[in-house]
């Protein structure tokens, strides 16, 4: 659903919204029994990731473990700060790359029931990397396919998914109208999901406030894995 704002409309140019789905969770304790080289481990979280998401979009397809050949492609795909992949750096238990939303709801679900916390990700700018770095067992909740970006242009609303980018969010508003645009960052990869939710300014700010200050709607998955 999307909320249209009064302010929004009564502004002299014209605004797009972004809504996000931002993923409330509380970190888990750090896990005394899993390991990142234990099997059974590994198929028990996954048979839980399994039995909580929806089968008509099966989750296998988005399971990472160290022992798939893409593990290491990954997982590097979205480290934007060297200083947190190097060798001695922890790595994830596994990566879920959600291609659903059930998948998210999965990861808080089966996170908290295995004890390992669970760190996600949209477009990995963070500059302490904690979106990908944990002193803990962790596995990372991977939004980069999670990045529809639906503009309309009549309600000068626009439904963003929390992996899109900045720059592709800019770029499909230019595509369908010269005259709308949304405050956010400068920076074009820096991840929607991570953006918003930490506040956010950019060059419109002085006009038009922050990112989050233009936000009308979001869906939101709760610490209990309940989609709002
Ligand atoms: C090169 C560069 C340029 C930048 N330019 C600007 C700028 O112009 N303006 C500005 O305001 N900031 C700027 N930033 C800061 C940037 O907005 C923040 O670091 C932001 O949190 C990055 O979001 P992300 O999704 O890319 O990062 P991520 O590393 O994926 O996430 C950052 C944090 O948000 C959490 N998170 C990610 N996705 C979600 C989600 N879906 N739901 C809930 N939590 C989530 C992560 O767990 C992590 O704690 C810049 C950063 C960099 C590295």
């Amino acid at each position: 659903m999307v909320v249209r704002s009064n302010n929004i409309r009564a502004l002299p140019s014209l605004l797009l919204v972004p809504i996000i789905v931002v993923l409330l969770v509380s970190l888990a304790p750090c896990s005394t029994s899993a390991s990142n080289s234990n099997p059974s481990a590994h198929k028990t979280f996954i048979h839980c990731l399994v039995n909580h998401s929806d089968s008509s979009h099966p989750i296998s397809s988005a399971i990472f473990t160290p022992k798939n050949a893409l593990f290491t492609s990954v997982l590097d795909s979205y480290v934007r700060n060297l200083r947190f992949n190097t060798s001695t750096t922890r790595k994830p238990y596994l990566i879920i790359t959600a291609l659903h939303v059930s998948h998210v709801q999965a990861a808080v679900v089966c996170g908290q029931k295995h004890n390992l916390q669970m760190k996600n990700r949209s477009g990995g700018h963070d500059y302490e990397g904690v979106s990908y770095v944990a002193e803990v067992p962790f596995f990372i909740l991977d939004m980069f396919n999670l990045r529809s970006i639906e503009v309309d242009i009549e309600s000068e609303t626009a439904w963003v998914q929390a992996g899109a980018q900045l720059g592709e969010v800019y770029y499909n508003i230019a595509k369908k109208s010269k005259g709308h645009g949304f405050p956010a960052g400068v920076c074009p990869t820096v991840g929607v999901g991570g953006h918003i939710s930490g506040g956010d300014y950019g060059n419109m700010m002085r006009k038009y406030g922050l990112s989050v200050d233009n936000v009308l709607d979001a869906q939101i998955v709760d610490v209990q894995g309940i989609l709002y």
